[in-house]
C-alpha cells in the first residue's frame, strides 16, 4: 500500500497537494520533500499523512525525494502556521514558505556547520608589532582581540565597540581573513547586573510564578524604567530551567549593542536572526534554534517563525511598533502571533513598551492580559520636560522658530547633544511656483515629488520616478519656484549655516544607503561632544544616545491632523519615544515640541497626564466611534492599470459581501488612489467580533476568487490592517 502526504507548496492557491509516497520512505509532518510540480521541481513541506486521496491514483504523483530525516517544522510550529494561515486568509504555502529561512526553500543541503570568525594573518601580526601602529583606535583594538586566536562576530561585538568598518580596513589591507570555527563563542561568565528594584522585582517573579503554563503580561513601564533588566531575570530563570528564550525586537532596534548587552548579560550564546545577515547565516542561527542548541533567539518579525522545541519564554520588546506587522505577501502581525503562539506552547509571553499599543492597553483592561507596571525610571535618570513652542505669526528660519535655535544654541554650549526629529527626508516636500500656483508632481502617483536639493533632483518617494529640478516653472516659464515645508536635509543646511563649528550628523535612508555608510554612521552616533543629530523615524529609537539632552520634534502637527485614525496614537508613542531619549543620562533632558495648534486637546493631555492619559483619552474616543481595538476589520485592497477594471471590480466585491453579521464600506479609494500608474482601491469589512469576521470572510473571498476578471488584477485581503 502506497502512502499519500499532503503538503503545504511554496504556491498562491488555497489548497493542500498530495503525492504519493513510496511505502519505504518515511516523512513525518514537518520535513521538506522535492516534488515535481507542473514543470518545475518545487520544496514542500509535508502538513498530514493519509492513506487516500480524492485525486484517482493514476493522476498522483510520487515525491521526488525526502530532504529532512527529522521533522524542519515541530508539531506546534505546524499547527501554529495553519491557524495563521486560516486567520489571514492567506495560502497554507506561502504562509509556511514565510517561516522557512530562504536557504531552507530550496533542496541545497543544510547549511555548512561551524560559525563564521575572522583571523589575524601574518601580516596583521606584522602590523600589530609595527612601532609606528597608531594606539587607542577601533583597529587597533580589533587587532588586539584577535591576536589571542580566531573570534566570531559575535564575541567581537563583545570586545570591540563598533567594529564593522574597522574589520573592513582590516580586511581590506589582508590584516585579517574569514574563517570557520568549530564552537560559537569563547565560553564567558554572566555579568551580573544592577540587582533589581522592587517593581522590577515584582514584574520578573509574576512571569517567573506563571513559566508552567500560557499566561500574557504587559510590561507597561516607562522609558528607562529598566524593562530590559527585567527581561533578563525572566530569561536567566528559563535558562535554568534549560529552556529556550525567543526575543523580538523592532527591525530598528537589534543593534550590535543590543545583542552585545544581552551575551555579556547571559553569559550564553545568542542566536541573531534580522534581515542584515547572509542567508546562510540566518539559517544556520535558525537550524541552531530548530535542533535546540540556541538558549536564547533574539530577532526581528520573522523570528517569531522559529522552531522552539524546548520553549521557555517569548518577549516582544517595543511591542506598539509597527514594524512587528509584515505589510506585504502574508500579511501576519508578529504581536498577535505571539500570543498565539505562547498559548499552543503553553509559556508566558511579555510584551513590552513605554507606549503599548491600544490593542494592548484593551486587552488589559478586559482582563485578558495581565498588566506589571513599572512606574519610576531606573537608576538615576530624571524624566525630561516637554515644551511646545507657538509657532503661531513666528518668524521662522527653515521650519524652526527663533525660540528653538537658542535651546539648541544653548544645550551645544554646555557640550551637550541635540536631536532634530523631522520625518520626512529631502530638503522639502513640495516645490511651489510663486507665480502661478504650479507644483512639482509625480506623473505616476498625482502625488507632490519631493526636491533632492543636494542631488539636483525632485523624487517621488512612492514610486521611485524622478527628473531633473526644473529651472523656470513648466506652467508659466516663471522663474519664482520656492521649496516649502522643510526635511531632513533642509534643517541640516539651516543648522549647519547657524551653527558652523558644530558637527552634524543627519540619519535618514539617503545617508544611510551603502553598508558601509550606515556602518560608520551608527558607530559614530554614541560619540561624546557638543553636536546636532539630525533624523527621521530611524534615530527615534535603537542606538543609544548617552550625551543627548535635547529633542525637537519639528513636524508636530502633521500627527495632529492626519487622516489615519492611528496618527494620534503613533505621534504620542513617537513623542514620548524620542523624549525618553533625552535624558538616560544623570543630566535632565528637555524636548521641544513645534507647533500651530498649541491649545489642541490631545497635545493638553499628553503634557499634562503622560501617554496614559492620552491612551485612555483615544481608548474612549475609539470606542465611541466604533473603530479598533472596539471593532475588527479586513481590507480588500485591489490594484491595477486600467480605472474601468478596478471600479467593476470592487464594486462586485462588495455586493458579494451581504450578511448580516458584518457591515460593508466601499469600494473606497485607497489612501494613495494612484501608484506609479497603477489605480487602486478599497473595500473595507467591518465586524463588531473577531469570530463574526472570521466566519465572513473564507465564504467572500471563495466568492471573490471566483469573480470572471480575477485575474486581470492584484488583489490581496489584509485582517487586521494598520493602514486603511
Ligand atoms: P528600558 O528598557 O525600560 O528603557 P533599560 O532596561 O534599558 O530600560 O534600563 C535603563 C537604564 O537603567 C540602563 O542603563 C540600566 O542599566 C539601568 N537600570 C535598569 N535597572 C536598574 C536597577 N535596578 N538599578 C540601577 N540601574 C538600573
Ligand atoms: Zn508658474
Ligand atoms: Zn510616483
Amino acid at each position: 500500500m502506497t502512502s499519500i502526504l499532503r503538503l503545504a507548496l511554496p504556491v498562491p492557491l488555497n489548497t493542500l497537494f498530495d503525492y504519493r509516497a513510496p511505502e519505504a520512505v518515511v516523512a513525518a509532518p514537518g520535513c521538506r520533500v522535492l516534488v515535481p510540480f507542473g514543470r518545475r521541481q518545487v520544496v514542500g513541506v509535508v502538513v498530514e499523512r493519509a492513506t487516500d486521496s480524492e485525486l484517482d491514483d493514476n493522476k498522483l504523483k510520487p515525491i521526488e525525494r525526502v530532504l529532512d530525516a527529522a521533522p524542519l517544522l515541530t508539531p506546534e510550529l505546524l499547527a501554529t502556521l495553519r491557524w495563521a494561515a486560516r486567520y489571514y486568509q492567506h495560502p497554507l504555502g506561502e504562509v509556511v514558505q514565510a517561516a522557512l529561512p530562504v536557504a531552507l526553500r530550496s533542496a541545497r543541503g543544510l547549511p555548512e556547520s561551524g560559525v563564521p570568525a575572522l583571523r589575524l594573518t601574518a601580516a596583521g601580526h606584522a602590523a600589530r608589532g609595527d612601532p609606528q601602529r597608531r594606539r587607542g583606535t577601533r583597529l587597533d583594538a580589533l587587532l588586539d582581540a584577535l591576536a589571542i586566536g580566531p573570534l566570531s562576530g559575535a564575541d567581537l561585538e563583545t570586545r570591540v565597540a563598533g567594529f564593522a568598518s574597522a574589520v573592513r580596513t582590516a580586511l581590506a589591507r589582508g590584516w585579517i581573513e574569514r574563517v570557520r570555527v568549530a564552537s560559537a563563542t569563547r565560553p564567558h561568565a554572566a555579568n551580573a547586573g544592577p540587582p533589581l528594584n522592587e517593581e522590577q522585582r515584582q514584574a520578573a517573579d509574576a512571569v517567573i510564578a506563571a513559566s508552567e503554563g500560557f499566561a500574557p503580561f504587559l510590561l507597561d513601564g516607562v522609558t528607562g524604567s529598566g524593562k530590559t533588566e527585567v527581561y533578563l531575570e525572566i530569561i536567566r530563570d528559563c535558562l535554568a530551567r534549560g529552556r529556550q528564550a525567543l526575543v523580538l525586537v523592532p527591525e530598528i532596534a537589534l543593534t550590535p549593542q543590543a545583542l552585545r548587552r544581552f551575551r555579556e548579560r547571559l553569559g550564553v550564546d545568542i542566536a541573531a536572526l534580522h534581515s542584515g545577515l547572509g542567508e546562510s547565516e540566518r539559517a544556520r542561527a535558525w537550524l541552531a534554534a530548530a535542533r535546540g542548541e540556541a538558549p536564547v533567539i533574539l530577532g526581528t518579525r520573522s523570528a517569531l517563525f522559529v522552531p522552539l522545541p524546548n520553549p521557555g519564554v517569548i518577549v516582544i520588546d517595543e511591542e506598539h511598533d509597527t514594524s512587528y506587522k509584515q505589510q506585504e505577501g502574508f500579511r501576519y502581525h508578529a504581536r498577535d502571533l505571539a500570543v498565539m503562539r505562547a498559548k499552543a506552547l503553553g509559556i508566558p509571553v511579555l510584551l513590552g513598551s513605554a507606549t503599548p499599543s491600544l490593542e494592548s492597553l484593551a486587552n488589559v483592561g478586559a482582563g485578558r492580559y495581565r498588566s506589571l507596571p513599572l512606574r519610576h525610571r531606573a537608576g538615576l535618570a530624571t524624566p525630561p520636560a516637554l515644551h511646545v513652542v507657538d509657532l503661531r505669526r513666528q518668524r521662522l528660519q527653515h521650519g524652526l522658530a527663533a525660540s528653538t535655535l537658542d535651546a539648541i544654541a544653548a544645550c551645544l554650549a554646555k557640550g551637550e547633544q541635540v536631536l532634530v526629529f523631522k520625518n520626512r527626508r529631502g530638503y522639502a516636500p513640495v516645490l511651489l511656483c510663486h507665480d502661478c500656483g504650479w507644483s512639482a508632481q509625480c506623473p505616476e502617483c498625482e502625488r507632490a515629488l519631493t526636491l533632492h536639493r543636494h542631488a539636483g533632483r525632485l523624487r517621488c518617494h512612492h514610486c521611485g520616478f524622478e527628473q531633473a529640478i526644473p529651472r523656470a516653472c513648466p506652467s508659466c516659464g516663471g522663474l519664482a519656484l520656492h521649496p516649502l515645508g522643510e526635511g531632513t536635509e533642509r534643517l541640516e543646511e539651516a543648522l549647519s549655516a547657524r551653527f558652523p563649528d558644530v558637527p552634524i550628523v543627519r540619519v535618514d535612508r539617503d545617508t544611510t544607503r551603502g553598508r558601509r555608510m550606515r556602518d560608520a554612521l551608527f558607530d559614530s552616533l554614541p560619540d561624546a561632544g557638543a553636536r546636532i543629530l539630525i533624523g527621521t523615524q530611524m534615530l527615534a529609537k535603537g542606538h543609544d544616545l548617552p550625551h543627548l539632552t535635547l529633542v525637537v520634534v519639528v513636524g508636530v502637527d502633521e500627527g495632529l491632523y492626519s487622516i489615519d485614525f492611528r496618527a494620534s496614537e503613533r505621534l504620542g508613542q513617537l513623542v514620548v519615544q524620542v523624549a525618553g531619549r533625552a535624558s538616560r543620562a544623570e543630566r535632565p533632558g528637555a524636548v521641544i515640541l513645534q507647533t500651530h495648534d498649541p491649545a489642541h486637546p490631545l497635545l493638553g493631555v499628553l503634557l499634562n497626564g503622560g501617554y496614559r492619559a492620552l491612551a485612555a483619552q483615544l481608548l474612549e474616543d475609539r470606542h465611541n466611534a466604533g473603530l479598533p481595538p472596539f471593532a475588527h476589520f479586513a481590507l480588500l485592497r485591489a490594484e491595477v492599470k486600467q480605472r474601468d477594471v478596478l471600479d467593476a471590480f470592487l464594486a462586485v466585491a462588495a455586493t458579494a459581501a451581504n450578511d448580516p453579521a458584518i457591515i460593508t464600506h466601499g469600494p473606497l479609494a485607497a489612501p494613495m488612489p494612484r501608484r506609479a500608474g497603477v489605480f487602486r482601491g478599497q473595500v473595507l469589512i467591518e465586524a463588531a467580533d473577531r469570530a463574526a469576521l472570521q466566519g465572513f470572510l473564507p465564504t467572500w473571498l471563495d466568492a471573490v476568487r471566483a469573480l470572471p476578471g480575477e485575474r486581470k488584477l492584484r488583489w490581496s485581503v489584509d485582517v487586521d490592517p494598520v493602514d486603511l
